[in-house]
């Protein structure tokens, strides 16, 4: 089955297509760097990490690239405010960013860039916009001259025909119903961290960065997607879509994916509101991360999700269901490996990628799986056969290939993993360090990780 994802700039659902097969090109905005980011940030990112992992888990190669906003209003206003060199500033809420997103299982992407370290290339772009008459500079700021673009607006279908205004705009972020010449380059104000341009001391606007850093990325190719929360239809990636393809004259991006915003008591959470938590808020708390990671993946992400603790009990207690149903499938031996089980499996396994192909219904495709574990919780009072156990755990463990939530039990290993674990005890023993660290790296190669423990090596597939 194909799988099938809802495009906002067409605004159906369709036939996801890679430009280059296997590989796919991804974009997601990142993190602006001004504070910790909060659980609605999350939603945005472990939604595109179920995308990407269901990608994988079908046979693509995901080219992964995100961007950090390390300059732009609020990073400079933050790092004003506490007196620190812009990069002082950032630094360690860059860091945190990549502790939680390990803490919430989500894959790190291939390629991860700044915006301060991009800033030739910006230039770069602003002026082809500049010579081709897309752009054009006032006072020591560059901007985009929306009326040289006819399709803007095709992505957020405003009707903005009637509010282009031809005013300019400054700040990173605006009025959202009216289009207006928004900046590329702006002059540098006093105490500002700047940059030597053709305009002049300045920095680069907040769209701008996005732009040049993907279109850097993948060669100033087609993306095949681009992620992002709703908030940044417009103007963000409204204006990311004009500047692109003004300056390569080729289509920016074929699918937009965009996320429902995470709710609070029913309104938006957001840091400018107050209303947020932070993952280091949770866990505080004594909240499991894999339970905040399955609250944010269960409902499907262009769905309303208003968080709640009752929310969180009830995805650890979906969790622990696994868990618990783990054990019990140890307990007990059937002679014979049994017909009905394999079907079973089978049958939960194509549910579960009808659902995921139908535009990642991740509700349905884990329903897909509990109504698996209700059926054979009947048949584990009756014992299992290691086949069945076997065909069991294969599939669980690919549903967290693709979800990430579960800590199942180990499926028992391929037979040439198994080999290679038991020839790298024996170069161990005999002090073989150097074959048995290439040993290491073959079982990584195949999948999994080995860790040396008092009672063993323990192997563990890599998710
Ligand atoms: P920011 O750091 O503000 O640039 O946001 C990072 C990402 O989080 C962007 O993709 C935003 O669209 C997304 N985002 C912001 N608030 C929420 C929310 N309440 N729910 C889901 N995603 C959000
Ligand atoms: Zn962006």
């Amino acid at each position: 089955m194909t799988l099938q994802l809802t495009n906002t700039l067409t605004g159906i659902k369709e036939n996801f297509v890679p430009l280059n097969p296997p590989y796919v090109r991804m974009y997601t905005c990142g993190p602006t760097v001004y504070d910790y980011a909060h659980i609605g940030n999350f939603r945005t990112y472990a939604a595109q990490d179920l995308l990407k992992r269901y990608l994988q888990y079908k046979g693509l190669k995901v080219a992964h690239v995100m961007n950090i906003t390390d300059v732009d209003d609020k990073t400079i206003a933050g790092a004003h405010q506490k007196h620190l060199k812009l990069d002082d500033y950032t630094a360690p809420f860059i860091q945190a960013f990549h502790e939680d997103l390990k803490t919430l299982h989500i894959l790190p992407p291939a390629q991860e860039l700044r915006a301060t370290q991009t800033i030739p290339q910006m230039v770069e772009m602003i002026q082809k916009l500049e010579r081709t008459g897309h752009a054009y500079p006032k006072d020591g700021s560059v901007y985009f001259r929306i009326s040289s673009f006819a399709k803007y607006g095709l992505l957020s279908k405003k009707d903005l025909e009637k509010n282009i205004t031809g005013a300019r705009v400054d700040q990173d972020e605006y009025e959202k119903e009216t289009a207006m010449d928004f900046v590329l380059w702006k002059k540098a104000k006093e105490d500002e961290p700047a940059w030597d341009s053709p305009w002049g001391r300045g920095r680069p606007g907040w769209h701008t960065e996005c732009s040049t850093m993907s279109l850097n990325a993948f060669k100033f190719q087609t993306l095949d997607i681009h992620t992002g929360g709703e908030d940044l239809i417009f103007p963000h990636h409204e204006n990311e879509i004009a500047q692109s393809e003004c300056a390569t004259r080729k289509k920016f991006v074929n699918y937009w994916f965009h996320v429902k915003h995470l709710l609070v008591d029913g309104e938006k959470m957001a840091k400018s509101k107050g209303n947020f938590y932070t993952l280091r808020d949770l866990i505080t708390k004594g909240h499991e991360p894999l339970a905040i990671r399955y609250v944010l993946i269960s409902t499907h992400y262009r769905k309303q999700l208003n968080f709640t603790f009752d929310g969180l009990r009830m995805a650890k207690e979906s969790i622990n269901r696994v868990r618990n149903f783990c054990d019990a499938l140890q307990a007990g031996a059937n002679e014979q490996p049994s017909q009905e089980v394999k079907q079973y499996v089978e049958r939960s396994r194509s549910q579960f990628e009808k659902a995921l192909d139908n535009d990642l219904n991740a509700a349905e495709a884990l329903s897909a799986v509990f109504d698996l574990i209700h059926y054979l919780n009947l048949a584990a009072k009756r014992g299992f056969h290691q086949d069945d156990r076997a065909c069991i755990l294969g599939f669980l463990n690919d549903v967290n290939r693709v979800f990430a939530v579960f800590s199942l039990e180990e499926e028992s290993l391929p037979a040439d993993v198994q080999a290679l674990v038991e020839a790298r005890e024996k170069a161990r023993l005999t002090k073989d360090f150097k074959h048995s660290d290439e040993l290491r790296k073959t079982i990584q190669t195949k999948g999994f990780t080995v860790k040396d423990t008092p009672h063993g090596p323990q192997v563990k597939k890599i998710l």
